[in-house]
């Protein structure tokens, strides 16, 4: 049974965990859970879950939680609160999955304790990319990508050698805008932003998606992950979603790593890397893929 930390467990990433918990509940509990402020959905998944410890960032929002729940569970708050639960490590694997820079804190911790961490939190490197991966490095703690491009890239590398990488081919599907003209995106509204084509996700990326500003953190997340310079880094637009990024290597091989657009897949396999599970989750009919 390994034991989880789950950074941002009512957010998009972390719901999506949740349901891969709930579907191997004989290997993976979720033991902490932390957030913002949603404790209406925080308290769904203590009555679920169990969890030991939970967190609060907003103090107002924890003090209402421990007067609606009591002593159920441990009840923590601010960001003293999450560093606290990162720094215990009392966990197997933390996953981080708060988004923007709040992230980064806790997730050194994680790192400088040597666990495994499920990485969903782009910004962590985008931020800190150098110093994140230094002490990854130093603490012996395995940094798995959630992000699907980069799983889809870790997955594509896997027993390969670093130096026979000619270039990473990372997909983007264009969001909401492709194909519109200039003047066209002068009228476009927040709420055409924030739908996605082809993945639900938490709102602040998924409108760095539809300006692509996106596609900018994901090349900096790759290159500190696979430590490969910018230039080797290349973009395709690829609408579909399918394949979720491609290794060109030195010899004019491009492994790709494809399925339809699920993050429960990426999420599950940095939690049973390097192994996989059989899941209902996914189901790839390459014959009927467009
Ligand atoms: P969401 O906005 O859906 O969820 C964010 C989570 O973090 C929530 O639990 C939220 O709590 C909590 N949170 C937000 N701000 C803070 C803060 N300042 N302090 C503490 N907790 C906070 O985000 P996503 O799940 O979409 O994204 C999470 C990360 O994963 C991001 O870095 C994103 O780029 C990355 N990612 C996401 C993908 C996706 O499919 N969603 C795909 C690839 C990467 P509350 O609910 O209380 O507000
Ligand atoms: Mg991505």
């Amino acid at each position: 049974m390994k034991e989880l930390l789950i950074l941002g467990s009512t957010g998009s990433i972390g719901a999506n965990t949740l349901t891969v918990v709930r579907e191997f509940s004989n290997l993976y509990k979720a033991k902490v859970l932390t957030v913002n402020s949603n404790i209406d959905e925080l308290e769904k998944q203590i009555n679920e879950f169990k969890p030991e410890t939970v967190v609060v960032t907003s103090p107002a929002r924890a003090e209402e939680l421990k007067t609606r729940i009591g002593g159920e569970v441990e009840i923590l708050c601010g960001i003293d609160g999450l560093t606290e639960v990162a720094k215990r490590g009392n966990y197997d694997i933390m996953v981080s999955a708060l988004v923007g820079f709040a992230g980064l804190a806790p997730t050194i911790e994680g790192i400088k304790l040597g666990k495994r961490i499920a990485l969903a939190n782009k910004e962590t490197l985008v931020a800190a990319g150098s110093l994140v991966t230094d002490l990854a490095k130093q603490f012996g703690a395995e940094i798995i990508p959630v992000d699907s491009e980069h799983s889809a890239i870790f997955q594509c590398l896997a027993g390969e050698s670093h130096s026979e990488i000619a270039k990473i081919i990372l997909t983007a599907s264009g969001g909401p805008f492709f194909k519109r003209e200039k003047h066209e995106l002068e009228k476009v509204t927040v709420i055409e932003a924030l739908k996605h084509p082809n993945w639900t996700m938490g709102s602040k990326i998924t409108i760095d998606s539809a300006t692509m500003m996106n596609k900018g953190l994901e090349i900096i997340e790759a290159k500190w992950l696979f430590n490969v310079p910018v230039e080797k880094i290349d973009v395709v637009i690829h609408p579909q979603s399918i394949i979720h990024s491609m290794v060109e290597f030195v010899d004019g091989s491009i492994k790709a790593q494809m399925s339809k657009p699920d993050m429960k897949l990426p999420i599950q396999y940095a939690l049973t890397y390097p192994g996989r599970l059989a899941s209902r989750f996914v189901e790839t009919n390459f014959p009927k893929i467009h």
